[in-house]
């Protein structure tokens, strides 16, 4: 059967891309990172969301030798001049720990309200690449796309569901956070979900 990489050792993401990938009529086998534990970790020196998920794609792609779903993803907070962003993984310093990360954003946040009330609105921006190797028809080739999702910074963590910030975003027409919506209905609006559905199609007709 055909294989597909995901570069990814990020659980959350992992299950939203295979849920993903399951309900499309793609045959294929979804592999992550956590199938390749002897590979290293990419490290993400890019600036930007394309050029990290770049990086991603194409070294994973390299070192496996098939085709390579890679994201970068973020929230881009307005009061905050667009951080966390890019470095949303790792804002407190330690890479992958939602809840400090979380904390770190929530304080910036309170401590830009002594000064006024403060903008939440807040995006979560996702841009996917995918990557080819060398021997297929496409080998070298990296296609890529983007999705986002507008909202709210909340004050108070909400939810169980989902994974990273969360349980501190509500999406614009939306009461629930992400954390509180199905699996489904967040991939729906998500900047996941949107940069799924624009690969998929590129996905099954070049695997
Ligand atoms: P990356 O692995 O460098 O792309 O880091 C992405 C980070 O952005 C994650 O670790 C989360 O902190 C955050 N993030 C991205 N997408 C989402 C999402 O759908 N929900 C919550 N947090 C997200």
């Amino acid at each position: 059967m055909r294989q597909l990489i995901l570069a990814s050792r990020n659980v959350g993401k992992i299950r939203e891309f295979k849920r993903m990938m399951d309900q499309s009529s793609i045959s294929v086998e979804v592999l992550s990172l956590l199938d390749f534990p002897q590979l290293p970790d990419v490290d993400e020196t890019g600036t930007t969301l394309q050029e990290n998920s770049r990086l991603k794609a194409v070294q994973i792609t390299q070192a496996t030798g098939k085709p390579c779903l890679a994201d970068d993803s973020g929230i881009f907070i307005d009061a905050l001049n667009g951080d966390p962003g890019v470095y949303s993984a790792r804002w407190s310093g330690v890479h992958g720990d939602d809840e400090a990360n979380i904390v770190k954003v929530l304080q910036q946040i309170r401590d830009l309200e002594l000064n006024g009330a403060v903008d939440r609105s807040a995006q979560f921006r996702c841009v996917v690449a995918l990557a080819f190797p060398e021997g297929h028809a496409r080998g070298g080739e990296v296609v890529f796309e983007s999705g986002e999702m507008p909202g709210k910074i909340i004050d108070v963590p909400r939810g169980e569901h989902g994974f990273g910030y969360d349980p501190i975003f509500v999406p614009d027409g939306f009461t629930q956070t992400s954390a509180e919506l199905s699996a489904e209905a967040k991939d729906q609006i998500s900047h996941r979900g949107q940069a799924m559905r624009k690969i998929l199609p590129i996905l099954s007709a070049t695997l």
